[in-house]
């Protein structure tokens, strides 16, 4: 089962979790970074690494933060993405559910 990544990215993308990502499923959106869930190894690594705690296994996503399970499965299937997020680099695109939020001020 993979880890998913939730809203506390959203406009911080400082990438920490890339960096520490064995299976190269981490891939950078607009606005977030998402996790491949056909392609996460469920290894752990990318959860401590992240500043904004942002990152959670797939059976603990808080339930006010649900919506991302399904999101970062969406923003595979819409930008049609895989096989390394290194080489891939920015995607511009987003699950819905990003797009509408409100610009972050770092
Ligand atoms: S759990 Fe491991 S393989 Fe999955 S996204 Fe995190 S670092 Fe990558
Ligand atoms: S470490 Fe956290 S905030 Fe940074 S890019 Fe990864 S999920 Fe986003």
């Amino acid at each position: 089962m993979p880890y998913v990544i939730t809203e506390g990215c959203v406009d911080i993308m400082d990438k920490s979790c890339m960096e520490q990502c064995p299976a190269d499923c981490i891939y950078e959106g607009g606005r977030m970074l998402y996790i491949n869930p056909d392609e996460c190894i469920d290894c752990g690594a990318c959860e401590p690494a992240c500043p904004q705690e942002a990152v959670f296994h797939i059976d603990l996503v808080p339930e006010e933060l649900s919506d991302y399970t399904a999101a970062n499965e969406t923003f595979f299937v819409e930008a049609s993405v895989r096989d390394g997020g290194r080489a891939a680099g920015k995607i511009n695109h987003d699950a819905a559910i990003v797009s509408v939020l409100p610009m972050r001020v770092k």
